[in-house]
């Protein structure tokens, strides 16, 4: 700054000082009392803040003794939670085998960010070719499959069932494990699992709405950058409406390979593998309970059941409502979801059209659906335009939103998937399954 800025200023300041003088004066107010006031505005200004800051300090020391006692009364559950695809696929693998299954594992041709191999895990307990399954299964959505690995692991550790005659439990460990292993949603190429399971000549692209004005703001072709996101994403909402919105960028396209929630063009090698075992051996099935793990949307901590809301599954619904209680939520503009095409859902209705089939995507809450997009996005731009190195702070962001390093959360994710296994085992082979 010149010295003609600095003087400019000072007079200023001087021109300020003496009009406040003048006023101060003016209203019989005096030096001491003005030392009074201007004490007692600093007191309120510096002192709440303080306050407030003091009261967080607490807060936070005594959730965490919290924690820590109910970690320990859990008996270290939350380290049922992997920290890596690796440790949760030998962890899963040793447990099932000690829980009597019979491992079966389909490898994909992709590897992992250290050169591993990749497969998705089935562990299978009872008749090989059951009239009546209970299937669970994880990740299909990649860095999802911490909380269904962890409940998984927590039901093979506790010991499977003993099973009715012609009954099976089948449990599914990382149905993406690419996305697992490289920490993103989708696999090793971009496309979203849930919207893969169509049949051959179903890839067709279809039109979009607002499809121009949504991929510009969500499939930048570059690294990821400050570039104001938020707002732009902020002023889309405002114009088109949160639920139009959601079902625009969640239900699928198939029109940008390289964007979010692509669909591919053909049935990818992993659904295609998984697919043929189950069409090989659920052929003699005819009742079929499913539970998928899904994290992401909704309430943080909390899980809803979404079913498939055709009406020709109204009664089918209907018996699930009865049995899984006020949770269930049919797939929907409206709802916390969205419709979606190709999901895994319909590789059951398509491939066993003689069996009840009672299909349930468990999804538990996490956080603002805008900072879970902010954080898909960023993480694309990484996995495809920057080094992809998992260490990342764009991967360290995706695994927060889709598996919160927060013991509250983690517990209720084990227990609520405990719960619903429950119940899944009681409509899958309880008295009542014969309606
Ligand atoms: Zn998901």
């Amino acid at each position: 700054m010149g010295q003609i800025g600095c003087t400019l200023i000072a007079i200023a300041v001087a021109a300020a000082v003496t009009a406040l003088l003048y006023v101060l004066d003016s209203l019989g107010i005096n030096w001491d009392s003005l030392v009074i006031y201007v004490s007692y505005v600093i007191a309120v200004i510096v002192g709440i803040p303080l306050l407030i800051g003091f009261a967080r300090v607490v807060w936070d020391v005594w959730i965490s003794l919290r924690d820590k006692n109910s970690y320990k009364r859990s008996g270290n559950r939350l380290g049922h939670f992997s920290t890596n695809y690796e440790w949760a696929k030998g962890r899963f693998r040793q447990a099932a085998r000690r829980a009597g299954g019979r491992l079966i594992s389909l490898g994909l041709a992709a590897k992992g960010p250290k050169g591993e191999d990749l497969t998705i895990d089935v562990a299978w307990f009872g008749s090989p070719k059951p009239r009546q399954v209970f299937v669970h299964s994880s990740g299909l959505h990649g860095v999802e499959a911490f909380a269904g690995s962890a409940i998984q692991w927590q039901w093979l550790k506790k010991g499977m069932p003993s099973l009715p005659e012609h009954s099976a439990i089948v449990l599914v460990h990382a149905l993406n494990p690419y996305g697992m292993a490289w920490r993103r949603r989708f696999n090793e190429n971009n496309v979203d699992l849930n919207r893969n399971f169509r049949e051959a000549g179903d890839f067709i692209p279809e039109e979009l709405p607002y499809w121009d004005t949504v991929n510009a703001l969500l499939n930048p072709p570059t690294p990821p950058g400050r570039d104001r996101f938020y707002l732009r994403a902020a002023w889309l909402v405002l114009r088109y409406g949160m639920p139009s919105l959601r079902q625009a960028i969640g239900g699928g396209q198939r029109l940008n390979p390289s964007g979010l929630f692509f669909g591919g063009n053909a049935m990818e090698e992993g659904p295609s593998k998984f697919q043929d075992l189950m069409k090989e051996r659920l052929v003699d099935a005819e009742r079929i309970v499913a539970i998928d793990v899904h994290t992401g949307l909704g309430r943080f901590g909390t899980d809803r059941l979404l079913v498939d809301s055709a009406a020709e599954r109204t009664e089918v619904n209907r018996t699930m409502r009865e049995v899984f209680g006020e949770r269930i939520e049919p797939l929907a503009k409206h709802g916390i979801a969205y419709a979606v095409r190709g999901a895994q859902q319909d590789m059951y209705f398509r491939s066993f059209p003689r069996a009840k089939i009672h299909f349930v995507s468990q999804e538990f809450g996490t956080y603002n659906p805008l900072r879970i997009v902010e954080a898909l996005r960023a993480e694309n731009r990484w996995h495809l335009y920057g080094k992809r190195g998992i260490r990342h702070y764009t991967k360290k962001a995706l695994l927060e939103v889709f598996n919160p390093n927060d013991p509250k959360w983690r517990r209720s994710v084990l227990k609520r998937g405990e719960e619903v296994i429950q119940q899944a085992c009681a409509l899958a082979f309880g008295p009542g399954n014969a309606k």
